[in-house]
């Protein structure tokens, strides 16, 4: 077998999360030598195209299962996607522009809302209330058929859609247009890491082996996987959760709309959703379902599943955890009686009706090839089902398991890996550049100037 040369870093995974790290040393960093596998022939083939997440840029504005800690974190994260965006002369192609809110139903969640509008407008000054009557002129449908009071609290104009994949292939496109020596194996599948003697890593392929001196797997569920291979990461394991989306079969909204969440449910609640790839017609989901699968839409190995659920008496605890609550089993019972064809949208209309009440079956459909596969992480040790992102880190090697808002944090936890990347190497990384042109937005001016140097 062909032994390549020594890269400094080796990324496993195209995907957002490591396309963004691929710009991030490309461009941030005195890092000469870097390599991304990706074993489709595109990138953001899985959970970061368009068709497998809901587009949405996570800001915590609206997301009412946030608590003020976690969305302060995801602000400061996805401001940097929507500087990337802006300075990066990627809106409108990427990243788009829209109204966005969230809607409470009924005196008890008005009363919720209010408190929570109290509570964030310090984190986000831009946010209104948005009573009935500036509702009914700005989304009519909302109150169509409508008996019970409703709220708003919303912002427009906001970047409020990204198409993932569109921004993975921009992170490409810069990465390459550095001076850096950038090797992009698509249709490569790694099968093994493993630690060199030197202290470097081998990486086999299905048809090379490569070396390099540090090496991040950012492949979702299989990223795990690849820890537990040597030897880190045993106290985890996965419940994979499928989320799949019904359209209407007219556009029914301008804005996304985000419902209140019910406290005692681990998943975000359904929403509605302009899609950037059907001409923004409105796209309600995601349900939750767990789905003995990595990849929805890809041939099953059975042999990495069992490794990922890594079933055992804890994990088992964790599972009759979740099935004991009441709440929580009616939830699962109810988003599998979802996916069943044809009856589904009749139980799912029951919560597209929340947002849109004047909603039929009929107007409904499943969206076909839409959906994605949530790697949802269980803590073996506290018996948890951990919600966000998992990291998994030793010196040059690092893992990253990105259940949701992972798209929207992507560029953030590039950064971490990149500044650990070359503290462990030794090299620099560019701060002050960095600063400038992702955690700032750049005066309009200076936004085309980085744009007409790149053209240049
Ligand atoms: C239903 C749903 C809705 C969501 N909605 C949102 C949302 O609105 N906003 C948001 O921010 N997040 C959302 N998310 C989460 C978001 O989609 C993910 O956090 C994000 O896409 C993860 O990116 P990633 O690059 O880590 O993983 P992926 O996009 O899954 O990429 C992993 C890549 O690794 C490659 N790979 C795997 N194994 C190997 C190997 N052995 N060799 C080479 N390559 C390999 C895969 O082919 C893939 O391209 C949603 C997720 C789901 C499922």
């Amino acid at each position: 077998m062909l032994i390549n040369k020594l890269f400094d870093t080796a990324i496993i995974g195209g995907g957002v999360a490591g396309t963004s790290l691929l710009f991030t040393l490309a461009r941030y960093t005195d890092l000469k030598n870097i390599i991304l596998f990706e074993k489709y022939d595109e990138v953001s083939q899985l959970n970061s195209n368009p068709k497998a997440n809901s587009q949405t840029l996570h800001v915590g504005d609206i997301e009412s299962n946030y608590t003020f800690e976690k969305a302060k974190k995801v602000k400061r994260a996805s401001s940097m996607v929507s500087n990337y965006i802006q300075n990066f002369g990627e809106v409108n192609r990427c990243g788009f522009r829209g109204d966005k809110m969230l809607l409470a139903v009924g005196e008890e969640e008005i009363a919720k809302l209010k408190e929570r509008y109290e509570e964030f407008k310090e984190l986000y000054p831009y946010l209104e209330l948005w009573d009935e009557e500036f509702l009914r002129e700005f989304e009519p449908n909302l109150l169509k058929e409508r008996k019970e009071p409703i709220l708003a609290m919303g912002a427009r104009g906001q970047i409020t859609t990204v198409d993932y994949k569109l921004l993975s292939e921009s992170f490409v496109q810069e990465a390459l247009d550095t001076d850096k020596n950038i090797q992009m194996r698509y249709h490569e599948e790694v099968t093994k890491i493993e630690r060199d003697r030197d202290g470097s890593y081998k990486i086999t392929t299905d048809t090379t082996m490569f070396r390099a001196k540090s090496v991040v797997v950012n492949a979702g569920a299989y990223s795990l996987l690849f820890a537990q291979s040597l030897g880190y990461g045993e106290e985890y394991a996965i419940l994979p959760i499928g989320g799949s989306f019904f359209f209407t079969k007219e556009k029914f909204l301008n804005s996304k709309v985000y419902t209140m969440q019910n406290p005692k449910l681990p998943f975000a609640a359904v929403h509605a959703d302009p899609d950037c790839t059907k001409d923004w017609n409105t796209r309600f989901g995601p349900t939750a379902f767990a789905l003995p699968k990595l990849e929805r839409y890809h041939a099953l190995h059975l042999k990495d599943l069992i490794s990922a659920l890594n079933i055992d008496k804890s994990v088992t605890k964790v599972y009759m955890k979740l099935f004991k609550d009441k709440t929580i089993r009616n939830y699962i019972i109810k988003n599998f009686l979802e996916e069943i064809p044809h009856f589904g949208k009749e139980i799912f209309i029951r919560d597209a009706r929340k947002i849109i009440p004047s909603l039929n079956a009929e107007d409904l459909e499943f969206a076909e090839g839409y959906g994605g596969m949530r790697p949802q992480i269980i803590d073996k040790k506290s018996q948890e089902l951990l919600l966000g992102e998992a990291k998994i880190e030793d010196g040059g090697l690092i893992f990253n398991m990105t259940p949701s808002p992972g798209a929207t944090s992507s560029l953030a936890i590039a950064l971490k890996d990149a500044q650990s990347v070359c503290k462990v190497l030794g090299v620099t990384f560019d701060s002050l550049k960095h600063k400038n042109e992702i955690e700032s937005l750049l005066p309009h001016n200076k936004q085309s100037q980085i744009k007409e140097r790149i053209i240049a």
